[in-house]
């Protein structure tokens, strides 16, 4: 069985073609600049990489390279694009109604149109990705799989905000939490690596890249995630200033005059980490001016790790404290100085880390870096969201 995985962004498109029999990725990359122009990066596993720079008017376009590609003479890893058994969607969110991973019908999509006010970046691609696949593969099965579904058995005080209840019920303003396809992957796979029925743990796992989020996983359910209402809530991210106080936003409009989307745009492409280094959204930049001595720089370090730090601190409240902390995504599984001080003074609560082990960690498989003796067990487990969704929509396609 053949499973193509797309991702949707506002300007890209990437996808994973999966053989299901083996496991193996047959070839993936990148569409860029849809809407602006066009690049496409291809990758198929012991060949060269191929970049092209078509014109992509639209998501539709692009996927129509991406389906030449697969089948060209010199590039091809199929025959056939027939032999495309079922396409998996990443889709951010599902609203309140799209609770689990679903077939694709046009009452799905009609739902994802009503909910793209409340997912306005994300919303729309993805709405594009599915048509465009209807259009061009009719007869190929499509499954949607969402990052907020991990979180659809939360309890309501977790979710509901302390504000007039109208607007939880009336408009569906509520904590619906992200990443939940990588925490979903990378709680079963320590569940797995332990050896142990993930029903039997507590788990904290850390989702650290450009977008962050920690979720507290609880017998195999997300019982409670950092991001929010939208993904800006929660730690600092690349770009993102994570939770500060609403208050803020009033008193820049009211006393610079800013407009809404204004100070969205501050707080979600101008914080975080780049807003305070004023250097780079990047880590490594970050972590290498730091050392540097650069003042601002090891500020948003440090404002970064505290934050980590209190969300596990606070999930292991919540769950009377954890088995295992995972940490994944770019930060989580390359930058061992960030796990090194996340994990410091963390013993009271079970958290030691091996210093060597975290040190000269072996990259892109999990890997253990528990201290010896350690109550809570800590792992780097890469995340694998395309595996999770090519999984979803073998289970689902067909059913
Ligand atoms: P996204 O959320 O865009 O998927 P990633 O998961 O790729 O982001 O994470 C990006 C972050 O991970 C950046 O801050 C980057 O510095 C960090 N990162 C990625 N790869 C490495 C690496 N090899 N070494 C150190 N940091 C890395």
């Amino acid at each position: 069985m053949k499973i193509l995985v797309l991702n949707a962004g506002s300007s890209s498109l990437k996808y994973q073609l999966f053989n299901m029999e083996t496991g193996n990725v047959l070839a993936k990359g990148t569409c860029e600049r849809i809407g602006a122009g066009g690049a496409i990066t291809h990758k198929v596993p012991g060949r060269d990489n191929f970049y092209e720079e078509p014109d992509f008017k639209n998501h539709g376009a692009a996927l129509k390279t991406v389906l030449e590609l697969l089948v060209s003479k010199e590039h091809r890893v199929i025959e056939d694009v027939n032999e495309i058994d079922a396409v998996g969607h990443r889709v951010a969110h599902g609203g309140a109604k799209c609770r689990q991973s679903t077939k694709v019908t046009e009452s799905v999509i009609k739902y994802l149109e009503t909910i793209v006010p409340i997912n306005p970046l994300h919303g729309p691609p993805a709405i594009a990705g599915i048509k465009a696949c209807t259009e061009l593969m009719p007869s190929v099965p499509q499954v949607a799989v969402f990052d907020t579904s991990f979180y659809s058995d939360m309890e309501d005080f977790r979710y509901v905000y302390p504000i007039p209840y109208d607007f939880y019920e009336n408009d569906k303003i509520r904590r619906y939490g992200f990443h939940g396809t990588s925490h979903r992957y990378v709680s079963a796979e320590v569940a797995r690596v332990i050896g142990r029925p993930i029903e039997e743990l507590k788990i904290v796992t850390c989702h650290l890249g450009n977008g962050s989020s920690i979720t507290a996983v609880d017998g195999g359910k997300a019982i409670d995630t950092s991001m929010g209402f939208t993904p800006q809530e929660g730690i600092a991210m690349g770009t993102r200033s994570g939770t500060v106080d609403p208050t803020v936003v009033t008193y820049l409009m009211k006393t610079k005059g800013y407009t809404a989307q204004e100070v969205e745009d501050i707080l979600n492409k101008k914080s975080g980490l780049l807003g305070v280094s004023g250097i780079s959204n990047d880590c490594r930049n970050i972590a290498e001016a730091a050392a540097e001595g650069n003042y601002r720089a090891q500020l948003a370090m440090k404002i970064l790790i505290n934050g980590i730090k209190k969300y596990i601190g606070s999930y292991v409240a919540e769950m009377n404290g954890i088995d295992a902390l995972v940490f994944t995504a770019g930060i989580g599984e390359n930058q061992m100085d960030i796990r090194r001080e996340v994990c410091k003074n963390m013993s009271y609560l079970g958290i030691e880390i091996d210093e060597d082990k975290n040190a000269n960690f072996e990259r892109g498989v999990p890997f253990n870096i528990t201290k010896s003796g350690a109550r809570v067990q800590t792992w780097i487990i890469p995340t694998d969201e395309e595996y999770m969704i090519a999984n979803d929509t073998k289970r689902l396609a067909f059913e």
